[in-house]
């Protein structure tokens, strides 16, 4: 007798075994919130370059906005279920799973971690609420993968500090209430919280986007604007603290990214199931099998490493270069499945109707944020042979 095939492609190793009660409940009510609020609507919104602005106190409510962070009306949940709040998140979109990242792990990680006992009660508990947004602004139109040689630049003035610069590339940064900026000083890399309004701070979205249609995408300018010191991060000393907050990002990018997969796999086992070619469908040839089984098993072991990943964040001892094995192993696997997957849709594959070629498109730049496919490699090759081949 022939087997029934898999409702999910994580199925094949019972994966959802792997995690807890909690974290598959937390799972299960972020996947029913996005099949009825996102869904139905995001192929839309990504051809239209919208971004659903109203959907975020809905977020907030839902817990997921700094759901991993501690105090300050933030969830407060493992590592586990952040990532697969973001698995979740990037199956529908990964514009939204990068509005949740840059509003977590990013602008409120950049407060909670660094931040003085002021600001984080003047921000955290109204960005955990979706009551306001927050960008992180660390790439310059001429300064991508070096940051250490960033161009902006904050000059102290009395007890204020003049900021002088711009920041190219940032998400969400034309809708934020909040940046948090990251400018070179005589002191070093510092960080600063410029809030919307300040005199000299502009912002400019990017148009003509490919890729994350469905979020805002802006470039940050800053002339002569004037800041407190109050305004100044007083626990970030050096360029660390902004690699810091992009390590907590890429945690949640290296689940999300299955999302994408996952969601890609599903569109193509589901439309060659349905689809006849040659008197059959065209799921039953070896051909499409074999496309099918290889994306499965990718996968499936991304998978695996996500959550072994995640144990490790839990125990207080992942490291930066594995943050990296996960980022560049599960995003190059989700971008191979979703091109993959188109290839299976034929034609069809081409339209918004199915979501593998958006899915695509989108992790063009998931490969590229949050340090690029080389830059990971060149992380992780300096761990294996202790040499830096950065420069
Ligand atoms: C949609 C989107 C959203 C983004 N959101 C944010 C955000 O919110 N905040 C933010 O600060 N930034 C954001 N970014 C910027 C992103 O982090 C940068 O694009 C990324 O760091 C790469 O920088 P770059 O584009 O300047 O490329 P470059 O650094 O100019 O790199 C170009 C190419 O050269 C390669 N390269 C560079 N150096 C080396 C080297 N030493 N060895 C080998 N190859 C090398 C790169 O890997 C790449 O292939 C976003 C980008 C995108 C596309």
């Amino acid at each position: 007798m022939t087997p029934a095939p898999l409702s999910d492609p994580f199925d094949l190793l019972d994966i959802s075994s792997q995690v807890g009660d909690e974290e598959r409940d937390i799972q299960a009510t972020v996947r029913a919130f996005l099949a009825e609020r996102v869904r139905p609507h995001i192929a839309d919104w990504f051809e239209t370059a919208t971004f659903p602005r109203e959907l975020v106190p809905e977020l907030g409510k839902l817990g997921v906005l700094g759901m991993h962070l501690t105090g300050y009306g933030c969830a407060g949940t493992s590592a586990t279920a952040y990532g697969l709040a973001c698995l979740e998140l990037e199956a529908v979109d990964s514009g939204l799973r990068s509005f949740v990242s840059v509003q977590g792990s990013l602008a409120m990680y950049s407060i909670w971690r660094y931040g003085s006992e002021d600001q984080k009660q003047q921000w955290l508990p109204r960005l955990a609420a979706g009551e306001a947004i927050g960008c992180f602004g660390l790439t310059e139109p001429d300064h991508g993968s070096d940051p250490a040689d960033m161009s902006t630049r904050a000059v102290r003035d009395g007890g204020d500090w003049i900021l002088n610069g711009s920041k190219m590339w940032i998400t969400n940064g034309g809708i934020a209430d909040l940046a948090t900026v990251w400018a070179s000083t005589e002191e070093g890399v510092r960080g600063f919280l410029v809030p919307r309004g300040a005199a000299g701070f502009t912002t400019h979205d990017i148009k003509q986007k490919l890729s994350m249609r469905a979020s805002v995408t802006s470039e940050l300018v800053f002339e002569d604007v004037r800041l407190p010191d109050s305004a100044r991060l007083p626990e970030a000393r050096s360029l660390g603290a902004p690699l810091g907050c992009l390590n907590e990002a890429r945690f949640g990018i290296l689940f999300g990214a299955l999302g994408a997969g996952r969601d890609s796999l599903q569109a193509a086992l589901d439309y060659a199931d349905s689809r006849i070619q040659f008197g059959r469908s065209i799921s039953g040839f070896q051909l499409t099998q074999r496309k099918l089984a290889d994306m499965a098993v990718s996968l499936n072991t991304g998978m695996l490493l996500a959550l072994h990943l995640a144990k490790l964040k839990e125990a207080g001892r992942i490291r930066p270069e594995q943050v990296s094995v996960g980022k560049l192993n599960n995003v190059r696997a989700a971008l191979d499945i979703a091109r993959e997957c188109r290839t299976i849709l034929g034609a069809n594959g081409v339209s918004l109707e199915y979501a593998p070629l958006r899915h695509a498109n989108n992790l063009e730049s998931v490969l590229t944020y949050e340090g690029t496919e080389e830059i990971h490699t060149l992380v992780v090759g300096q761990a294996l042979t202790g040499v830096s081949a950065f420069r």
